[in-house]
């Protein structure tokens, strides 16, 4: 399994900073660190013992020129990322230190890796499991302590556990069903599907149980999708900016899009809101008036969360019960904004429009009704589930989609069972979902799929 070429990339992040690392993993790291190389008191790459830290420095070694001062680090697999042999250079962390030792590693007979293709080797070469490996970016790209904490769980291998469980499980009926089919005698192959009928009920409400948390994990994985509307001068955009002056999560730029689209995650208790086309609420008086009713309804249609501003210091205007309207059926909350001027909304006649919205009475002015936004917020996203530090989560629409099939797969084997039909009709279900079950670990996963999950990943990791 183990590749035989030597893979090379940066990293660390472009750009400045304290430190940068090249970092290698193949069978020939060692011989081309050891090239490239010079320790103090004359110690070489080759000579290095594994997981120990040298100080030296790389040079050119056709020109002799010296590049940068560096710490080494050989690390002999399989106690290694990959469970290959991985070198890491550290250097300083500038563009050119960095480009110029990556090329050198080249030019002595590493290759440029692929992204991801660290961590996909670690995955071929048996360290991590596939939901283990695409814990490794939901690391990196986590965006709350909450969803790092739900990455961390995965990296532990939570997930893996309960779906090989239940493949397991799901094997031994099948191997339980193809020796009752060797019996010619029929009540033995009937007693076997009642047999395996009872086991299937627990196994499939585990399944449910990973499906009704996947909602909630979803959303701290990629952010509450969460969309702010209501009619000019309303205080969209102070309630905007009252979020991303106090809960600014992070900012993260979209490479490769023709505007500069900056996604905004304001971090609510954990919880990341993404705040869908803030630039557009920024720029424009207002989106209802400037897109029209159409476009403020795609907006509703993509989002998680619909947050509605009425101003409190006027009556409902005709703009305010046709974007009621558009929220029909939708996960939406009524926020009756500028409580601190005089009243002028009837609130009878928005609780009438508001048809079982929660209507919360809040000022962006003076920050009043801010706490129970959140509360409100907060609420909606772990309604009625298991809170997320309990067992595994799931949070990845991959994983999500796998275990419904799956769990369809069972219905489908009961359905056989019920029906009468004979034990190697069954085993073509549980089949079904056995395979299925192991695109989450990886156990089936086919080359199109890997290649997928793993070019994701950025270069380096
Ligand atoms: P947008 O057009 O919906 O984005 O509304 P803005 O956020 O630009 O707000 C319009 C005006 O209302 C601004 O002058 C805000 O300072 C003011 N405003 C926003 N929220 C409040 C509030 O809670 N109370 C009061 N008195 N004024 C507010």
């Amino acid at each position: 399994m183990f590749q035989d070429d030597t893979i090379s990339a940066v990293a660390t992040a472009i750009g400045e900073g304290g430190i940068g690392i090249i970092r290698m993993s193949g069978p020939d790291s060692i011989s081309i660190a050891d090239q490239l190389f010079i320790g103090t008191s004359g110690l070489t790459a080759a000579k290095a013992a594994s997981h120990h830290v040298y100080y030296g420095s790389i040079a050119d070694p056709e020109s002799g020129q010296k590049i940068d001062e560096v710490l080494l680090i050989v690390m002999k697999g399989p106690r290694s990322y990959t469970r290959e042999n991985v070198v890491e250079i550290h250097c300083h962390g500038g563009p050119v230190p960095l480009r110029r030792i990556l090329e050198l590693t080249l030019r002595f007979g590493a290759r440029l890796a692929e992204p991801g293709e660290f961590t996909k080797r670690a995955f071929l070469n048996g360290r991590l499991d596939l939901a283990q490996a695409e814990a490794v970016i939901d690391i990196i790209r986590s965006k709350t302590d909450a969803s790092l904490k739900l990455a961390v769980n995965h990296l532990s291998g939570h997930l893996s556990e309960v779906v090989r469980n239940i493949r397991d499980k799901a094997l031994e009926m099948i191997a339980h069903l193809e020796a009752a089919i060797d019996f010619p005698e029929d009540d033995i192959e009937e007693v076997t599907s009642q047999q395996v009928d009872e086991q299937l009920v627990p196994l499939m409400a585990q399944l449910d149980h990973l499906l009704a948390t996947a909602q909630t994990g979803r959303i701290l994985r990629e952010g509450l999708q969460t969309v702010i509307i209501g009619k000019p001068n309303v205080g969209k955009s102070s309630l905007l900016n009252a979020l991303l002056r106090e809960k600014r999560a992070i900012v993260t730029d979209i490479p490769g899009t023709t505007r500069d689209i900056i996604e905004e995650y304001v971090n609510i208790r954990g919880i990341p809101l993404k705040i869908v086309d803030t630039a557009g609420i920024r720029e424009t008086e207002d989106v209802v008036e400037q897109l029209g009713v159409q476009r403020a309804r795609e907006f509703v249609d993509k989002a998680d969360l619909i947050l509605l501003l009425l101003d409190s210091s006027l009556p409902l205007a005709e703009e305010d019960k046709q974007v009621l309207e558009l929220l029909a059926g939708r996960q939406a909350l009524v926020l009756i904004n500028k409580t601190d001027l005089p009243q002028k909304l009837d609130m009878p006649e928005i609780m009438q429009y508001s048809k079982g919205y929660q209507v919360l009475r809040i000022s962006v002015e003076n920050g009043t009704g801010i706490d129970a936004l959140e509360e409100a917020i907060v609420e909606r996203v772990y309604s009625g589930q298991v809170t997320q530090s309990e067992g595994a989560f799931v949070t990845n629409v991959r994983h999500i989609t796998v275990l419904r099939q799956a769990y369809q797969h069972l219905a489908e084997a009961r359905n056989t069972i019920a029906v009468n039909m004979p034990p190697d009709c069954i085993v073509v279900d549980l089949r079904a979902a056995w395979e299925r079950l192991g695109e989450i670990t990886g156990d089936t996963a086919g080359e199109d799929l890997l290649d997928q999950i793993f070019s994701r990943f950025c270069i380096g990791k």
